[in-house]
């Protein structure tokens, strides 16, 4: 049961070691895309409403967040604004606005929060981050294939192996449809069915395309072809020309990734659908065993920038779902350490000093506090110690300021040492070497 505490459903806190643990998977995620030469953008948390509206389908307008009107126009009860529901449109949205500023190939990355109004499940959130990245301005398959290589490098990264990518083209559906008879005014929305065929029994989807309009054995062939041997489907694209371009831009994409991947990581798959009616050319989506929905989607748009009141300029693209990739991986160890050095104070007359001491660690790149409590003993200083999570406590009582030295006790060992005060900084930085810990930046 929620509690008045608890966050809007759908959205989370992340306390320290969450988010340490995300962070660095961003970070890692980050760098996969800048070695590939794409470069970050970041647009603001929320656009004008007009901006998104439209361009997600009805479903997709539904789902966005709207912020309505303040001030003097709040009783309108009207929306101006919206959360972000995705990259992709802010991305529109720049490319318009920059247009020939940009490079050429635009390759960029955006990693940040994005928001829909969805019912939340498991890996189902209303507030998720989204790792995306896209070309603007190439038509070739490589762009494509360069793409689908750092998502894929991006979860190898991470340490993920069980995941698979899953490959089509837009023009495989077509020829499919072409092939099959399907009449074009009935094309969208026998693709919205037959994208259910990883829900669904292949009866079921049957029974739902028949709904449709389709006669029952075109329904039947259809369903039957796309759950069948994916080399009767081969054969059965030969007979469009709109298929065999497809299958023939699916395998030149497959031979570009093959030498990169381990093999049988991509797989043809001609039932992908991808929801979205935009997509022009070949489509993806990562998947993992255990984990619902997908890890990751995109794919070739070649016209939406210009639909959004951009430049035509051909585009390919996709988004990774952190939360899903994130519950892929192997529990992350919750302990969590706060410190790397914990300032002991033992006398209040030393209070000024532990703070130097302090400053002395951090000049060496150590994470370091001084204890704030009231407790003048020892033991309790050296268990808050312990609890920060600390390597080392730092102690200094009459003896040490008669001697002029800091002890510095290894909170794993016990063992310690007396440190001249002028040499604090420069043994601590010794011993985060010799732990690997990193240095002054
Ligand atoms: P989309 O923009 O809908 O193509 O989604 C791209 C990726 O975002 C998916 O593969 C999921 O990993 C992730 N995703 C989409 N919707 C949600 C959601 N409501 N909660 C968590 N992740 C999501």
């Amino acid at each position: 049961m929620p509690t008045q505490f608890d966050p809007p459903s759908g959205t989370r806190d992340f306390l320290a070691s969450d988010w340490e643990f995300r962070e660095s998977a961003f970070g890692r995620i980050r760098s996969v895309f800048a070695r590939y030469g794409f470069e970050p953008l970041v647009t603001p948390s929320f656009e004008r409403l007009d901006v998104l509206l439209g361009k997600y389908g009805d479903d997709g307008d539904k789902l966005i967040f709207k912020i309505l009107r303040r001030g003097e126009h709040e009783e309108t009860g009207e929306a101006d604004l919206a959360l972000r529901y995705d990259h992709t449109v802010p991305l529109a949205r720049v490319a318009a606005a920059y247009g020939s500023q940009l490079p050429t190939p635009y390759k960029r990355y955006a990693i940040g929060p994005v928001w829909r109004a969805d019912r939340p499940g498991r890996g189902r959130y209303r507030e998720f981050t989204q790792c995306d990245l896209d070309t603007l301005g190439s038509t070739s398959v490589m762009a494509d294939a360069e793409v689908v290589l750092a998502a894929h490098d991006a979860l190898a990264e991470l340490g993920l192996t069980g995941f698979r990518f899953l490959i089509n083209s837009r023009h495989v559906l077509a020829g499919l449809l072409e092939g099959f008879g399907v009449p074009a005014e009935l094309g969208p929305s026998v693709l919205i069915t037959l994208d259910k065929l990883d829900k669904l029994t292949p009866a079921e989807v049957s029974a739902e395309l028949a709904g449709r309009d389709l006669p029952d054995d075109t329904a039947a062939a259809l369903v039957g072809a796309l759950t069948g041997p994916v080399e009767q489907v081969r054969d059965a694209l030969k007979a469009s020309e709109e298929g065999a371009a497809g299958i023939e831009e699916v395998d030149e994409l497959l031979s570009l990734l093959a030498g990169q991947v381990p093999a049988g990581r991509m797989v043809f798959t001609p039932r992908l659908v991808r929801g979205l009616s935009y997509y022009t050319g070949p489509i993806w989506e990562i998947v993992a065993d255990g984990i619902p929905g997908s890890l990751a989607g995109g794919g070739r748009y070649d016209h939406l920038i210009e639909q959004l009141g951009g430049p035509d300029v051909p585009a390919t693209g996709g988004a990774l779902g952190v939360e899903r990739i994130l519950m892929a991986l192997p529990d992350h160890d919750r302990a969590h350490s706060r410190l790397d050095v914990a300032v002991t104070v033992m006398d209040e007359r030393y209070a000024a000093r532990s703070f130097s001491f302090a400053a002395a660690a951090r000049a060496a790149g150590l994470r370091a506090s001084v204890y704030l409590g009231s407790s003048g003993k020892l033991g309790s200083q050296l268990k808050w110690a312990s609890r920060t999570g600390a390597r080392w406590a730092l102690i200094y009582g009459s003896a040490e300021d008669e001697a002029n030295t800091v002890t510095v006790r290894d909170m794993t060992s016990g063992e310690q040492a007396a440190v001249p005060v002028s040499e604090l900084t420069s043994y601590l930085a010794g011993l985060a070497d010799a732990a690997g810990l990193p240095g002054p930046s």
